[in-house]
């Protein structure tokens, strides 16, 4: 099963991805937790990605589109993923659709968690973040057990720098320029299911776990 999240930062696909990745045994592979490990690694990939991301402005395709095809390259992925934050343009989509298309494979399902810009502004303020592995929280809604400490590792919650209110906007703008188009990219495929993302965590789950058993 190979699934793709569509949907605004802080629309909700990387808590949904989680979800559908433990419960269908399947990777979750998101480009922005592989361009923040890089960036606490301190590679080079991680500095160049860190020069954009800090803007939220989005990677350039050339480089993305090398980690991601590495990613799912790897043995773990041959009975599916589910991409998190990739693709987020239309030349991205090709590229996928191209590789796969000479593994005489394709993409079954393209979810598209929709949430309104004010819902998302909100969403990205009272977001938490994990500085070790990268789980992530909300201050009002998804909280941890304890307060600014990750359930799953036990190290500290902090704001990401591209969720600082001046970061919010422009990611948002670049979202609404650059990556909505591939709603309609994959709604001419005939694979583009849409869930309401304002719903409770749990509901938007059972909504897309009745999309993936239809
Ligand atoms: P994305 O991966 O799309 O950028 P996240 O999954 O990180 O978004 O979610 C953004 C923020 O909203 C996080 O703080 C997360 O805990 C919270 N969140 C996710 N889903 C919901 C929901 N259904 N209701 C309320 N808050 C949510
Ligand atoms: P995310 O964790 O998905 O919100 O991504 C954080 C940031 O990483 C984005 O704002 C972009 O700067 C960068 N990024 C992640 N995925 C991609 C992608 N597919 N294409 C370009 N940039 C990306």
């Amino acid at each position: 099963m190979k699934i793709i999240m569509l949907g605004a930062p802080g629309a909700g696909k990387g808590t949904q991805a989680k979800l559908i990745a433990d419960k269908y045994g399947i990777p979750h592979i998101s480009t922005g937790d592989i361009f923040r490990a890089n960036i606490k690694n301190g590679t080079a990939l991680g500095m160049e990605a860190k020069s954009y991301m800090d803007q939220g402005l989005l990677v350039p395709d050339e480089l993305t589109v090398k980690i991601l095809l590495d990613r799912v390259a790897q043995e773990d992925c041959k009975k599916g993923y589910v991409l998190d934050g990739f693709p987020r343009t239309i030349p991205q989509a090709e590229v996928l659709d191209q590789e796969l298309v000479k593994l005489h494979d394709q993409i079954d399902h393209a979810i598209d968690v929709d949430v309104p810009d004010e819902n998302i502004i909100r969403r990205m303020g009272g977001r938490r973040a994990c500085v070790s592995c990268g789980a992530t929280y909300h201050i009002e809604y998804i909280k941890p057990h304890k307060e600014g400490i990750c359930d799953e590792c036990g190290q500290e919650l902090v704001l990401r720098d591209d969720d600082k209110p001046e970061t919010v906007g422009k990611r948002l703008d670049v979202y609404h320029e650059q990556t909505q188009p591939l709603i309609d990219f994959y709604d001419r495929k005939g694979i583009l299911k849409t869930v309401d993302g304002t719903q409770d965590m749990q509901d938007v789950f059972d909504a897309i776990v009745a999309i993936l058993e239809q």
